[in-house]
């Protein structure tokens, strides 16, 4: 590429000669990569050099150059090297807690996005963020240093995410005297590592990414070396695309495509194999079959098109394209279905096995409803404990209850409804989820499922013949749940007993399930931590939902410190079944009367995690009852509370 004409282009340029530009690069293929190494490796000399070297610098970068005039001149003129470099660091380091940083650029021979991404092990989120979508790693050893464990770490990352082709650049060879005996040994140290995680192919590459060594062109200080330089394999690596291609047909709805009345179409991105008008296709989870009647591409891919759609029709389309298909049948197919191949469909499911990178501050909470993402598809998920955590440092399994931020654990995960999927192996796309905080909305977990459990298409609901309506009908009443909530000492067991005496005075059927009385017995395996505490509600959920099948009125008593739990077992129940009871009493209040003793030793820091002092109480924004007792009695809020149920 030394020889190419060096290329600055504007934005303004870029937006004139969008079509020029287009059509240049349109017919190369596209390379992603990451590039991961310890803090001191040399990933943004190398990163700068690779761009430097390519002498084409594209969109976001230009433009960041272009704004700090110390960095770059007028137009055309060459960006220094080291300042450059001092651009791309200074940038990493701004950025380092948002996200991943990618750049742009190419080659004659092919178009490059290069994720990157911070070193320091508390970034491994950022490295699955900026690896879930590359092809190939990068990972960069300082030769002086040889293999450490954040070159394992990253290795183990790369690979987890699948990520075939990997690269293990030994760089800055210009300080150990481009010794090929170091070369050698870093080599072999790190080929018994490969091994042991199952990489079982990668390409080493002795470099200098400050002198340019071995990166764009063979360099004379390696005679001993025999490979290709860093640049011609990027250029030249086999890119997964290709296999993609060969895979049965799968593509997920992103949107329905219905502009009038004569057009319907599906619109999505091909994740594999190809498709043909003509094609006999399956829509899951329904399962559902029809015929390919046109294949409609959008202008750029974006959008729903006006009219009845895009720039022309295609016979064929591949894996990476962005289509709209129409079928020759009106089948039911909606945002979030897949659309496959009809006689090699993927499965659904409602069970899985996966592994779960945690990427929040906050620990992961077995039993709390997540939302999950996969594709287009949005469920709601909840996560068991986990069966290991896996350290990355050194490839232990370790026991766990739960993730901590950075950790990667095997789990095993139920969603509300079936998801269509295929092992993350075969299919990243099918494969591959998020995992999003139903209350913040942040994005705590990435995840890969490994396969369904096989329980989950063996255990179905039995059907009884005498019915929750049967049972209510027998007792003469509607089942309910009265779910107090507040903190300890507010008063829930006290009004609670109160209601439910009032409650069996009217012969009303009810049942008491009280926080203390349960602990003694269903859930004496439970302790107080925040997952603790989610598992409680959880059970004590799901015994309430049985018990208003049964047709009574249960009255539930439990400090349920958390909105999520208390939404999910509002969830469980019928629509209007689930009436929030906040017995809202000031801590100081409840603190004062302390009946049992247990804020005394709380403040003293004998007893630990309770409610009010060193863990959280999340009071219901918008309860169905408000009990204040301060202004009313005991009894008064009993009365209150059997009003608003029986009015
Ligand atoms: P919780 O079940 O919420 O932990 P308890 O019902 O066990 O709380 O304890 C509440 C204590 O507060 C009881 O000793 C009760 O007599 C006292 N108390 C004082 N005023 C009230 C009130 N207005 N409502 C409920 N309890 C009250």
């Amino acid at each position: 590429m030394s020889d190419a004409d060096v290329i600055y282009k504007t934005d303004a340029l870029i937006a004139e000669d969008i079509d020029q530009y287009l059509e240049v690069h349109q017919h190369k293929t596209m390379l992603r990569f990451i590039t991961c190494g310890s803090v001191d490796d040399g990933k943004s000399t190398l990163i700068g050099r690779l761009l430097y070297d390519s002498k084409m610098i594209f969109e976001d970068q230009l433009a960041a150059l272009e704004s700090d005039s110390r960095k770059v001149g007028t137009q055309g003129q060459e960006i220094d090297f080291a300042l450059l470099v001092d651009g791309l660091a200074a940038e990493r380091e701004q950025g380092i807690t948002i996200d991943v940083a990618y750049r742009f650029f190419a080659t004659e021979k092919r178009k490059f996005i290069v994720a990157d991404t911070p070193g320091h092990e508390q970034y491994t989120r950022n490295m699955v963020t900026g690896a879930s979508t590359a092809d190939l790693a990068v990972i960069l050893i300082d030769a002086r240093k040889g293999v450490l464990t954040q070159t394992r770490r990253h290795s183990y990352l790369a690979h987890l995410i699948g990520i075939r082709n990997i690269v293990l650049a030994v760089n800055k060879m210009d300080l150990v005297d481009y010794s090929q005996e170091i070369f050698d040994t870093i080599v072999g140290e790190y080929t018994d590592f490969a091994n042991s995680i199952g990489i079982s192919s990668f390409t080493a590459i002795p470099i200098s990414g400050f002198k340019g060594d071995n990166i764009t062109g063979l360099s004379d200080h390696t005679p001993w070396y025999g490979g290709p330089a860093l640049m011609e394999h990027l250029e030249t690596v086999e890119v997964d695309q290709v296999s993609d291609q060969e895979k049965p047909f799968r593509m997920a709805v992103q949107w329905v495509n219905r502009p009038n009345l004569d057009f319907r179409g599906f619109s999505g991105q091909i994740a594999t194999g190809i498709v043909k008008v003509g094609d006999a296709v399956r829509v899951l989870p329904s399962g559902k079959t029809s015929t390919i009647a046109r294949i409609v591409t959008m202008p750029g891919g974006a959008g729903p098109a006006s009219g009845s759609g895009g720039d022309g029709d295609l016979d064929t389309a591949v894996a990476g394209q962005s289509v709209t298909l129409c079928f020759a049948d009106e089948v039911d197919c909606s945002r979030g279905d897949v659309i496959a191949a009809a006689d090699n469909p993927p499965q659904a499911a409602d069970q899985f096995e996966a592994t779960i990178v945690w990427m929040a501050d906050e620990e992961m909470l077995p039993g709390r409803p997540y939302w999950l993402k996969l594709g287009t598809q949005t469920v709601t998920a909840t996560i068991q404990q986990p069966k290991y955590q896996v350290n990355v440092n050194t490839m232990e399994h370790l026991a766990a209850k739960t993730l901590d931020l950075n950790a990667i654990g095997i789990a095993n995960l139920a969603t509300d409804r079936q998801i269509v999927f295929e092992p993350y192996e075969r299919n990243r796309t099918l494969g591959g989820f998020i995992l999003i905080d139903k209350i913040t909305n942040a994005t705590v977990a990435a995840g890969m499922l490994h396969f369904s459990l096989r329980r989950a298409q063996n255990v179905h609901w039995q059907a009884t013949d005498v019915s929750r309506e049967f049972h209510a009908g027998l007792k003469n009443q509607r089942p309910a749940v009265l779910w107090f909530t507040g903190l300890s000492g507010a008063g829930k067991s006290t009004i609670a007993n109160i209601v439910e005496k009032k409650l069996a005075r009217m012969n009303r059927h009810t049942f008491l399930l009280d926080g203390d009385n349960v602990r003694h017995g269903l859930n004496k395996d439970l302790g107080f931590t925040d997952a603790d505490r989610v598992e409680n509600i959880r059970r004590v959920g799901e015994v309430a939902r049985l018990m208003t099948d049964a047709g009574l009125v249960v009255i539930t008593a439990f400090i349920s410190p958390f909105r999520a739990e208390r939404e999910m077992v509002r969830q469980m129940m019928q629509p209007g079944e689930f009436i929030e009871v906040h017995i809202d009493t000031p801590l100081a209040d409840a603190e004062a009367r302390d009946v049992k003793g247990l804020y005394k030793k709380a403040r003293s820091g004998e007893l630990k995690n309770f409610t009010g002092i060193d863990s959280p109480y999340e009071p219901p924004e918008d309860p169905e009852i408000r009990i204040d007792t301060t202004t009313l009695t005991a009894e008064q809020a009993a009365e209150e509370i059997v009003r608003r149920l029986i009015p």
